[in-house]
């Protein structure tokens, strides 16, 4: 337990986090969880977290080591997509009982787990997560992955960040250690060239990193690893080999990004794949990177065009929604997407941005907003679910783009709303991704349902049905039978 709270105070202790350099020594000890409130949906625990930085590696068995609910809570709650293996979304657990923990049987189950794993599905390697249960009745998980590796001639890689120990973000940053102790630079690869590359906190949501690969593939970028989307348990391997690196989501897997350049001189730089301008700007950003790490300098030219020829389409597909949304009005509250990017890109085909949430939104990314919307009014760390509801169902808004949580205040509301989260069921990333979600703000705006969902309730409206239903042969009794089942009396009835 010693290493794993050395490990929890290194993790804590990042020099790249900015958030970090304003703090003092006592408070970066203590880390970045906030305290619960209660009510509050408390989010994930740090195995959750760990979970979902690894799961998306499609080849590998993910082996949970925990009674049944662990698994449960946490088995693929991310729209993660895989281009071929199917294994990672099998779910194994050891299933522990309070019988195989009294008898002391939680290690010797967890050893015939890996065994059975092995014989059944020969995956290139096991990953084992330890959780609260199996943490607190001291489960050396460590001895029993490393013997079963000995024994069993495989990979098995222990993932130690039980529940317990903090944070969902807490957990991404252990699963991120993991990696660098037991699986990156474990394998050598044969074919590390200088147009190598690898994306981390990419987590392919949707298949969106397949939006984005295409470009690179144009431009002769070869994507060592993209870690964890869509990965080989190979790739991750001998992603050490890559010559430059670009850290998609900084909050999951910035200790991986850091600690990389520092082993085995990988620069990297933190970019964005959504809106037009960060895509063009993350192309340019690692063609430079390649340069600068040995790559023949024509590969700026080439980005370059490529830029301009994907823009120009991409602005020529926007153009075509412009006379449906121009002035619609919407409201972000979108949490991990990078707002000011997606900001931007609406602004240029005529939409009003009317609230923006910078919640999880960088120093820089305020200062762009800021300088976009040219009112800082419009940003907001977070909005209280009243509020949210005061200001949607005044219709200050057309549509609100968030994630699952706050779907159902725009639904009491009556206004559209688009997931843009981790759940989400469309592809956002790139230029096409930028044009699809356009496509979806469009299609949700203009959906006939919303006529229908405003129109006023058939018995808000009594007084115009008593007089249709008595001009179409009806008698009083059927009238009166009707005002009955709608549970109202004749003085009662609304305007319509
Ligand atoms: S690891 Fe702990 S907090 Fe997380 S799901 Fe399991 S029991 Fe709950």
């Amino acid at each position: 337990m010693f290493s794993l709270s050395a490990k929890i105070q290194d993790v804590f202790n990042e020099p790249a986090c900015e958030k970090n350099h304003g703090k003092d020594a006592k408070a970066r000890k203590k880390g970045c969880s906030k305290p619960l409130t209660p009510g509050a949906a408390a989010g994930g625990c740090a195995f959750d977290g760990a979970k979902i930085v690894l799961q998306p590696i499609t080849d590998i068995a993910h082996l949970i080591h925990a009674p049944l609910a662990c698994e449960g809570n946490s088995w693929d709650n991310r729209g993660a997509a895989s281009s071929g293996p199917t294994l990672w979304r099998t779910s194994f657990t050891t299933d522990l009982s309070e019988l195989d923990m009294v008898m002391g049987q939680s290690e010797r189950k967890l050893f015939k787990a890996i065994r059975e794993i092995k014989e059944a599905y020969a995956p290139p390697a096991i990953f084992v997560y330890s959780t609260c249960v199996t943490a607190l009745i001291g489960d050396d998980i460590e001895a029993v992955c490393k013997r079963a590796a000995e024994k069993f001639g495989l990979p098995v890689v222990p993932i130690n960040a039980p529940g317990f120990v903090g944070s969902k973000n807490l957990g991404n940053k252990l699963a991120g250690e993991a990696l660098l102790d037991h699986v990156i630079g474990t394998v050598e690869p044969d074919d590390a060239g200088p147009y190598d590359i690898n994306i981390l906190g990419e987590f392919n949501l949707s298949g969106e990193f397949w939006l984005v690969k295409p470009l690179l593939d144009r431009l002769g970028i070869r994507v060592r690893a993209c870690i964890p989307g869509d990965a080989r348990y190979l790739d991750v391997a001998s992603a050490h080999r890559a010559r430059a690196a670009m850290m998609v989501c900084s909050t999951a897997l910035i200790n991986l990004a850091r600690k990389m350049e520092e082993r085995w001189d990988i620069p990297f730089f933190e970019g964005s794949f959504y809106g037009i301008t960060d895509t063009s700007e993350a192309l340019r950003q690692i063609a430079d990177l390649l340069v600068r790490k040995g790559a023949d300098p024509e590969i700026l030219d080439r980005t370059e065009a490529l830029i301009a020829e994907e823009e120009a389409i991409a602005w020529k597909k926007l153009e075509a929604y412009r006379p449906r949304l121009e002035g619609k009005r919407v409201l972000l509250n979108t949490g991990g997407v990078k707002s000011w990017s997606v900001v931007h890109a609406l602004m240029e085909i005529g939409i009003e941005i009317i609230g923006t949430s910078v919640k999880k939104s960088t120093v820089e990314d305020k200062e762009r907003i800021k300088q976009i919307l040219k009112d800082e009014n419009h940003m907001f760390e977070s909005m209280a679910p009243r509020e949210l509801y005061a200001m949607l169902s005044q219709h200050k808004a057309d549509i609100m783009l968030s994630g699952g949580r706050t779907q159902f205040i725009a639904l009491k509301a009556k206004i559209p709303w688009l997931d843009i989260n981790q759940e989400r069921h469309h592809p956002y990333a790139g230029y096409d991704g930028m044009v699809e979600l356009v496509r979806q703000i469009d299609l949700a705006i203009h959906n006939p349902i919303w006529c229908q969902v405003r129109e006023p309730a058939p018995w808000d409206c009594l007084p115009a049905v008593e007089e249709e239903m008595l001009g179409e042969e009806g008698t009083r009794a059927t009238v009166d039978a009707f005002k009955e089942f709608a549970g109202t009396t004749a003085g009662d009835f609304g305007e319509c």
